[in-house]
């Protein structure tokens, strides 16, 4: 994760220096609409704050990437590295908790998003994490 850390900080450098051009011709200095201001370090923010390695990929979760309390990445096994397959946010109701049937936002889960219809996920077999065991 500390590469793709790494990576994402880059990108978002590289973006950044992208728009700049677009960015002078149509924007006073001053003027912040569409600026992405803050987004590199929001983005340098992000920390790790606990792993859930299994056979075949791997759960990570993290904080401090604005506007998300947390973030949980759900990484699946690609050869001798990974791929991010999908990545939920904490309900900022339920702070990550499941079990609050009441709840409309996480609907009881405690987190936020959906694993793609299809992919390594549809073998069967439910990978370990809060989602499956609702
Ligand atoms: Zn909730």
């Amino acid at each position: 994760m500390h590469e793709f850390f790494l990576a994402r900080n880059a990108e978002v450098k590289r973006e950044l220096a992208a728009r700049e051009p677009f960015r002078e011709r149509f924007f006073a200095k001053d003027c912040l609409w569409d600026s992405r201001r803050g987004v590199l370090e929001r983005s340098e923010g992000e920390i790790i704050e606990a792993v859930l390695s299994f056979d075949g990929g791997a759960e990570v979760v993290t904080k401090e990437l604005r506007p998300f309390h947390r973030l949980r990445y759900h990484l699946c096994a690609v050869a001798d590295t990974w791929q991010i397959k999908w990545v939920e946010f904490e309900c900022l109701r339920c702070l990550g908790t499941a079990g609050n049937r009441d709840c409309f936002v996480g609907k009881g889960r405690g987190w936020c998003g959906q694993p793609p219809q299809d992919g390594n996920s549809d073998d069967g077999t439910p990978p370990p994490g809060d989602y499956w065991r609702r």
